[in-house]
Order: C-alpha cells, then sequence, then structure tokens
C-alpha cells in the first residue's frame, strides 16, 4: 500500500519547477508536518526524514534538503517495510544525475517488492541527486558544480553537493545493514558493466562485502582497495558505509546515458539476486558462474583540456601501451596519444568528444585468479 505522508500541496508541486518546490516548504510549514507525523509514530514504525512507514507497509514521500548558502532540494525515497523482521538494505539510484538505468529500475522495484513478503526493510533511494537530474548534468551539480560521490559525509552547513551527502549520510547509510550505490556508465562513458567490490582487509567483513557483489550478478567484478586519497574524508557513498561497518558495493549497470530496457534489467536482476542472498525474499539465490575477477583499477586521466577520440572499446582486452585514443585539439589538430598503462579489461572508455584537464578518459582494470 502505498501512503505518502507528504501532504497535496506538495506531492502536486513535484511536476513544478525545482525553485517553486523550495519556495512551497517553508521550514515553518515542515515543522507543523513533522508534529503531526510524530503522534503516529511507533515502535513498529520505520522513519527516515519526515517519512514514517509502518510495518508491513510502502511509503513514498521525499526527504528535503533544506535550502542553505545555495538553493535547497528533494530526494524521492520510497521504504518498503517489510512484515517481517530482516536487515535494513538501502538502494540508493542517481548520484550521478545521467546515469538512468538504476533509476528507473528502482521505480519497477518499488510496485514488485511486497511487503508482506518482504522479512527486513529496503530503502529506496530514488534520485540522490536531483539538480544534475533535472539539470541533464554528468558528473557534477549544476547547482554548486561538484560531484556528489566525492562530497561524503557531507556537511550541513557546506552547499547543496555537500549537503545531500550529509542528508544522505545521516538519514539513509547510517540507517542501513547493507548498501548498494547503483551507477551506470555516464552520459560519456562506454562502459561494460561491473561491480566495485570494496577490499578492506578484515575477513569476515570482506566475505559479507563479496556476497553481495557476486549476488548482483554481473560477471566483472573489480576489487577494489580504497579511495586514492589523502583527505582523511569517506567521499563516496560506498567507502561512508564501510567506515560505519556496514558492507557495501558500488554496481555499473548501463553505457553512454542510455536507459534502454537492457541495462535497465541487469539492474533490477541484480537487486533481486540481493534480496535473495540476504534472505529477505523466500526464494534461492541465483548462482553467479564465470566471473572475470580484476584488480589493481587505474582511472586515466586526460593531461589537458581537449577532444578524445577513443581509438579502443569498453569490454577490450588491451595490451600494455595500446593506443586508447587520442587526444586533439578544438581545431582537430593531434595533441598527443593516450595509452594502456598496462595490460587489462577496458572497463570504460570516453566515447563523447569534450575532455577536460584532469578528467577520466579510460578505466582499466587487470585480470586476476581467485
Ligand atoms: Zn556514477
Amino acid at each position: 500500500m502505498s501512503r505518502p505522508w507528504v501532504p497535496l500541496e506538495i506531492r502536486v508541486t513535484h511536476v513544478m519547477k525545482v525553485e517553486q518546490i523550495m519556495k512551497a516548504l517553508s521550514k515553518v510549514f515542515l515543522f507543523s508536518v513533522l508534529s503531526v507525523v510524530n503522534l503516529y509514530v511507533s515502535a513498529d514504525d520505520f522513519s527516515i526524514g519526515e517519512i514514517t512507514v509502518p510495518r508491513g507497509e510502502r511509503v513514498s514521500g521525499f526527504i528535503i534538503v533544506p535550502e542553505g548558502m545555495d538553493e535547497g532540494s528533494t530526494i524521492p525515497v520510497t521504504v518498503v517495510h517489510g512484515a517481517n523482521d530482516g536487515p535494513v538494505l538501502a538502494l540508493i539510484a542517481g548520484i550521478h544525475g545521467y546515469e538512468y538505468p538504476p533509476i528507473t529500475a528502482l521505480q519497477a522495484m518499488r510496485t514488485q517488492v511486497d511487503p508482506a513478503a518482504l522479512s527486513g526493510t529496503i530503502i529506496l533511494v530514488h534520485i540522490a541527486n536531483m539538480p544534475a537530474f533535472l539539470g541533464r548534468t554528468i558528473y557534477y551539480s549544476p547547482g554548486d558544480g561538484k560531484n556528489l560521490n566525492r562530497m561524503f559525509p557531507g556537511d550541513p552547513d557546506g552547499s547543496i553537493s555537500q549537503r545531500i551527502a550529509h542528508i544522505l549520510t545521516t538519514e539513509v547509510i547510517d540507517q542501513a545493514n547493507y548498501l548498494i550505490d547503483l551507477h551506470g556508465g555516464d552520459g560519456n562513458e562506454a562502459l561494460r558493466p561491473y561491480v566495485y567490490m570494496p577490499v578492506t582487509g578484515n575477513a569476515v567483513f570482506d566475505s559479507k562485502i563479496e556476497g553481495l557483489a557476486v549476488a548482483f550478478g554481473l560477471d566483472h567484478i573489480v576489487m577494489d582497495k580504497g579511495p586514492q586519497h589523502a583527505s582523511g574524508l569517506s567521499l563516496f557513498t560506498d567507502q561512508t558505509a564501510l567506515e560505519r561497518g556496514i558492507p557495501a558495493i558500488t554496481t555499473e549497470t548501463g553505457k553512454s546515458g542510455s536507459n534502454a530496457p537492457y541495462w535497465v534489467g541487469m539492474a533490477e536482476r541484480g537487486i533481486w539476486n540481493v534480496l535473495r542472498h540476504l534472505d529477505m525474499i523466500d526464494e534461492d539465490e541465483v548462482v553467479n558462474t564465470g566471473i572475470t575477477w580484476l584488480s589493481d583499477y587505474k582511472v586515466i586521466k586526460s593531461p589537458r583540456s581537449g577532444i578524445f577520440r577513443a581509438v579502443t572499446k569498453d569490454g577490450y582486452s588491451v595490451a600494455e601501451d595500446a593506443v586508447l585514443g587520442v587526444l586533439v585539439d578544438f581545431f582537430g589538430d593531434e595533441l598527443l596519444t593516450i595509452r594502456a598503462p598496462f595490460a587489462g579489461v577496458v572497463n570504460y572508455v570516453i566515447s563523447t568528444p569534450p575532455v577536460n584537464e584532469g578528467e577520466p578518459v579510460a578505466m582499466i582494470s587487470k585480470v586476476v585468479e581467485r
């Protein structure tokens, strides 16, 4: 059953412009809604943001990201709160707003998962990064120019991407027992599907992460020993969960911004099999055979801005020093050749012309035996 908590006035505004939504959501109004909702909270309820879900029900609504130094936003979420006890699984789509298949997959899951037959709770974050989704931007938010998947754990006093990250951390990740951050090839990325499987060095914890990664069902799994940074911040959605002891993976289904059913179905099948793996639904897990294990992934970045002409393709096996593509200037004259740093598999390659200095042109991983 769907019982949106959001009053009609706000539900109607979701077809309006973001600016209009934010105007409608004055803080005074929100506080009055909160006080009403609190009357109905019971021990068996599950709450997220201002949304409260009774056991055995499904509720959709918006988490509000209040206005701060810049414009606010909304995050559409559905909670399916199963009739039976079990883990809390967080599914986050739309961290990158141009990566559509997981967003569409979660819309299908919303009505297909039966709360009466579910053990545990699923938090479906339909579109984490609404500014980037409505703005149709790759990588960065049009609001503040930041990459949401480098902003965690976020900052309640920061710009919009930092505030979204903070709310996702405190409302979604902190409540989860397992997390899947669902991505796909961005609008400029020709991508061969794979899962990032974090490897922390803690054998018990890593076996739980591996269980998720294998159950998702893709045949390429990239072992990920953590972000290459020295800031001390978690930066990434999955790393934020890991730091809190929550097994997490990042999945990549989709290519070049396509929302084709082929990619949507791949994400859906992956999620359903994770539900089986976690015993949240009463079905046998489909065994994933024939996995190609990948390691030591490297994102090759462009040393300067220009136009990238890919030579390789997603999923290709390349030799060390193989030409991945050519960077040309804005008149078409060749600037330099970009080559593979080692032999491996091309996880993705940039498939549209523009590149900025420091942005990826390709990602390559080594094939390893396990
Ligand atoms: Zn992404």
